[in-house]
């Protein structure tokens, strides 16, 4: 049994993931909105169901463009079951500003969580047109994702704009 603990703040995300013994195993920083795609697609030591790895990347492929695609409609049909959850959250002091924390020991329960933060927030998902990940983004017309993108620190945003002069 593993204990998970997610929380968001200053636009990043946080995921602690600990072992029975208290000992953390995994803490990972990511830009607000990139914990699910990263966790989909960039993790290799959560294993997600393959099913519902699949619903969800076809949900992302429709949450790059909110002026046509009305998302909320779609996760209240597609994943309704989300909504029907309940989460453990716990108000707590991190860095001294007050955060609203998950704690769940099942990574299904943190990726409905994150399906519902979608749904509030509305973030847009788009492919990334350098490393080609799909990224959070609130702008319509943003085409990099600011993950570091090679060996000199540059990210794939620093990249692209060299690429387009
Ligand atoms: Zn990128």
């Amino acid at each position: 049994m593993k204990r998970i603990k997610y929380y968001s703040s200053n636009r990043n995300e946080v995921l602690e993931i600990s072992d029975i013994h208290g000992n953390i195993i995994k803490s990972t920083t990511y830009t607000q909105g990139n914990c699910l795609v990263d966790l989909l697609f960039d993790d290799k030591c959560i294993k997600i169901n393959p099913h519902l790895k699949a619903k969800i990347t076809c949900l992302l492929n429709v949450c790059n463009d909110y002026l046509k695609n009305n998302i909320q409609v779609m996760i209240e049909e597609e994943f309704a079951f989300a909504f029907e959850q309940s989460f453990t959250c716990r108000y707590e002091f991190i860095e001294n500003k007050l955060c609203r924390v998950l704690y769940t020991e099942n990574i299904e329960t943190l990726l409905w969580y994150l399906i519902i933060s979608i749904y509030e927030t509305k973030t847009m998902y788009k492919k990334c047109s350098n490393c080609n990940k799909y990224f959070a983004t609130k702008y319509q017309r943003a085409k990099y994702c600011n993950r570091i993108a090679c060996i000199n620190g540059r990210t794939c945003r620093e990249v692209g704009v060299t690429k387009t002069k």
